[in-house]
């Protein structure tokens, strides 16, 4: 018989931490804590493999799982002496979602279940406290129905929202026991009204009913999103955790809160979480009542009125302190708990490794590491490469003058400009369209995630460091300030209003997520310093990788970029980039425009100097570090002006016929351009192109040897090679124009001449190509498009249906296809060692920036990936982390 069914409870466990992909985050912690000996109330998990089994079987459940759920409850019930549907002395449980990666809010949970007519009396009597059993009825009523019965929340906000009219209460607090019964008669025959039969009273057919719903919510719209989003397969499924209630909502010594072992927003090695007096789990996270901080340290820092739970229950937050250590030390991470205390008694309900920003992030694995907690691979290994994206965004410059609005909460670093909008929808929209968008909101819920990733930055009105808002936009790298008091949000006016001054749909705000400031206008941004923490984590992941990183630039600034950012080198220099400047374009054109070859030599020489000093300038930058320059590779055409509009200009300014000019823009007219007229192929037909190019490199080479006395190594990359004969006649020409100008010179330089590895016949017969090629370097772009035949400028209008129907898993043009592009790779890499033991590999083009495809290039082991300047950081911290990977 298959296990489905996990108990936990009492200081035992069937399962514990390491089972994750069985019993999801949730249920293999709180297994884990049970172990461990923290006060957790009893329960059991049903397994992922259910969740599985449910959607095989089109929404049924495997024959076995009845009879296990049955006596896992009963279980439960016994060990805290309560019995399940009891009149007398009713056990409550909880039934709560939780997948093997947390997906924080994207699936649903119903509270105090268990709960009818019968058995709220019992409640009420053994508590002896009717309002609070009244509360938890009220609440089971509201979530039931709208996780199972799928039934609106606003319809329950209503009834609530008026009774509290009419009877002039403000606070929820004020409602009483006989105002509670009330309440939930007028929620059931809502209910009843709108689904034709009462609310269910059978304690049985609620568990069913709340267990089907949260395996239903894994396909829910926003589960599928976030799960896109953060790369989470479909396949993994929920697991189903019930578990016996806790009552945070009992009266004045019970309360409900959810904490950070250490800040995950700076990082810092201080407690960190938020709390509310007499209120359940739900309550803190949903913005309902502001929640109050738990420390008094934090509660000084923020200057707010009221007690902290330190302060206000002093007895609880002694627990609390021990367990939170307990925790941290035995999971050897940052927490992210939830917790209630029930009349003065702590108990634990979650614990998870806490998300936190990239700045956290560095800052907790240098302290652990500090601490003596972790290792120096262990704090490598534990950074999120692509999450470093995140330090690498702007901030407000300090001479700009701030026009602040208003300050809110400093939910989550960075700073961002945008047009104001409100709704997440029209986020969406605006930014497809090419805008920068700011979602203001209220607050926010699973519903506006599609907005907030589409938005620059994120406001809300209400909520705290711990508020939906808060924790997405934390994870999604965007700046964010959460519970901005001042801001009343007009959405049908699409305005907002703050301190008097009005902002309307589309107007310029900024926002600095890191103080919590809200401005007017456009803020001037700049880019942070790569100091400190940072710095250190780089050295650690640079001690490990074994894989170089170099850049691709074209531009002094670039390059210095790459540099700053630790580049080993520049990877890919396209020469074609400098042909655009607007005073250089008219030589080129006129290169282009002969029918002679004299005409374009002549041509070609005003460009020589021009390009000549682009070298001089990168070499100087890099500094005797290799620099691969890739000739000229797009097709000439590219360079002619299309337009009528734009070939009248170009006729002007150069004086050339504008007639002519169209006529050989139409007869360099393409039928499949990238499959053209390009590439090595312009070398063979415009000899004198390639020389010129060659030529300037070496001139400059020689420059900047003399004049700096260190010599740089130019490696010459000979684009869209696909025979060993190409290369011949190309390198022949190149070496040849060498000797002309070292011998001129009177100094020899080393240098390399390759080529890149972009097309499928290059790499299968790159045995030939090694006979010429003192480099390979893969052209990953080109050739994943010549080996899937997919165009990339095309492929937008399927790629979303080949990912949505698990075609591709990821898009191929952001992740290597290991198994097509990536045998390839394979092949080359073998032909070409096999003829030049010591040939030099590497790889340009955007997978040189994506963690995935460079853990792939070390483990096929290539000397070096190249990226673009801003995901060098990156891409070091990610080589590192294949090497560790790697060596496991
Ligand atoms: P989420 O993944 O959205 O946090 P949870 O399953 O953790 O959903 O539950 C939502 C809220 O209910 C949390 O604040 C949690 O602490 C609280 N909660 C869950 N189970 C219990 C329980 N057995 N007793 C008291 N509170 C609970
Ligand atoms: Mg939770
Ligand atoms: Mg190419």
């Amino acid at each position: 018989m298959t296990k489905y069914v996990y108990s936990f409870g009492a200081g035992n466990a069937d399962g514990d931490a390491s089972m994750k992909n069985l019993l999801g985050g949730k249920g293999a912690n709180l297994a884990e804590m049970n172990k461990i000996g923290l006060p957790v109330p009893p329960g059991f998990t049903i397994t992922t493999e259910v969740c599985t089994a449910f959607y095989e079987l089109g929404q049924k459940y495997p024959d076995e799982l009845a009879a296990q759920v049955e006596a896992a409850t009963k279980k439960v019930g016994e060990t805290v002496g309560k019995t399940f549907g009891d009149k007398e002395n009713p056990l409550l449980v909880s039934v709560r979602s939780g997948a093997r990666a947390s997906m924080p809010g994207m699936m649903d949970t119903v509270l105090n279940l268990g709960l009818n007519d019968e058995t709220v009396e019992g409640l009420a009597n053994k508590s002896g406290n009717r309002r609070f059993a009244y509360d938890s009825y009220r609440r089971f009523i509201q979530m039931y129905s709208n996780v199972v019965l799928e039934l609106e929340h606003h319809m329950f906000e209503d009834i609530l929202e008026s009774f509290k009219e009419i009877n002039d209460y403000k606070d929820d607090t004020e409602l009483n026991a006989e105002d509670w019964e009330e309440i939930v008669r007028k929620y059931k025959s809502a209910v009843e009204a709108e689904m034709g039969k009462p609310f269910p009273q059978d304690v049985n057919d609620q568990l069913w009913g709340a267990v089907g719903a949260v395996f239903k919510s894994w396909m829910n719209d926003r589960a599928i999103f976030y799960r896109k989003m953060h790369d989470i397969p479909q396949s993994w499924g929920t697991a189903v955790n019930v578990q016996a209630m806790v009552f945070g909502n009992m009266g004045d010594t019970s309360a409900t809160g959810v904490a950070f072992t250490r800040n995950p927003s700076t990082g810092e090695k201080l407690f960190y979480g938020e709390y509310l007096i007499n209120a359940q789990g739900e309550d803190v996270v949903a913005g309902i009542r502001t929640p109050k901080s738990i420390t008094k340290v934090q509660r000084v820092t923020m200057g707010e009125s009221g007690e902290s739970l330190e302060e206000s229950l002093p007895d609880v937050y002694a627990q609390l302190d021990e367990v939170y250590k307990k925790l941290e030390n035995h999971y050897r991470d940052m927490q992210d708990i939830e917790f209630t205390a029930e009349n003065g008694k702590l108990w634990m309900l979650q614990t998870r490794n806490g998300k936190r920003t990239a700045k956290a992030a560095l800052k907790i694995a240098v302290d652990m590491v500090a601490e003596g907690m972790i290792t120096k691979e262990e704090g490598v290994a534990r950074i999120d490469a692509a999450a470093l994206d995140q330090l690498l965004h702007p901030t407000i410059k300090a001479s700009y003058k701030r026009d602040v609005l208003t300050k809110g909460l400093p939910a989550s670093p960075g700073a961002a400009v945008g047009e104001v909008v409100f709704d997440a929808d029209e986020a969406e929209q605006m930014a497809q369209a090419g805008k920068s968008v700011i979602l203001v909101r209220e607050e926010t819920s699973p519903e506006d995630i599609h907005g907030m990733h589409a938005a620059r930055a994120i406001v809300t009105s209400r909520g705290g460091m711990t508020s939906h808002a808060a924790v997405v936009a934390r994870g999604m790298g965007r700046p964010c300030v959460s519970g901005a008091g001042e801001i009343r949000i007009d959405e049908a006016a699409e305005k907002f209003v703050v301190k008097g001054r009005e902002i309307k749909k589309g107007e310029i705000i900024s926002v600095d997520g890191g103080l919590g400031e809200v401005l007017f206008g456009a803020a001037e941004l700049e880019q942070p310093e790569l100091s400190g923490d940072f710095a250190t984590l780089m050295a650690w992941a640079d001690d490990v990788r074994h894989l170089k990183v170099r850049a691709n630039a074209e531009t002094p600034l670039d390059a210095k970029t790459a540099r700053d950012f630790g580049a080993e080198g520049i990877g890919l220099c396209r020469t074609e980039h400098m042909f655009f400047d607007a005073e250089r374009i008219a030589a080129v054109r006129e290169m282009i425009l002969s029918e002679a070859k004299s005409g374009r030599e002549a041509a070609l020489a005003k460009i020589l100097p021009m390009q000549r000093k682009d070298f001089v300038d990168l070499f100087t930058i890099m500094a005797g570090l290799p620099v691969t320059i890739r000739l000229l590779d797009p097709p000439l055409h590219e360079f002619l002006p299309h337009s009528a509009e734009d070939v009248e200009a170009v006729a002007k300014a150069t004086g050339l016929d504008g007639d002519k000019l169209l006529q050989r823009a139409k007869d360099l007219h393409e039928f499949n351009p990238m499959l053209g007229h390009r590439g090595c192929r312009l070398g063979i037909t415009f000899p004198e192109i390639y020389e010129m190019q060659a030529r300037a490199i070496f001139e400059a080479a020689i420059e900047v040897a003399k004049a700096s006395g260190t010599a740089p190594i130019p490696e010459i990359m000979i684009p869209l090679v696909s025979t060993r004969k190409e290369l011949q006649i190309l390198k022949g020409r190149v070496i040849a124009i060498g000797e002309e100008v070292m011998a001129q010179a009177g100094m020899k330089i080393e240098y390399m001449v390759g080529t890149m590895i972009e097309l499928p016949r290059a790499a299968v017969c790159a045995d030939e190509i090694a006979q010429e090629a003192e480099f390979f370097s893969f052209g990953t772009n080109d050739l994943t498009q010549t080996t899937l035949g997919i165009s990339r400028d095309d492929a937008g209008r399927f790629m979303n249906d080949y990912i949505a129907q698990g075609i591709f898993e990821k898009d191929p043009f952001v992740t290597i296809d290991q198994d097509g592009v990536g045998s390839l790779i394979k092949i080359a890499k073998e032909k070409g060692r096999s003829v030049r033991e010591k040939i030099k590999l590497g790889i340009c083009g955007e997978h040189g920036g994506d963690p995935a495809s460079i853990e792939f290039c070390e483990k096929v082991g290539l000397d070096y990936v190249s990226c673009s300047p801003y995901r060098v950081p990156i891409a070091r911290l990610a080589a590192a982390q294949a090497a560790l990977n790697n060596a496991k």
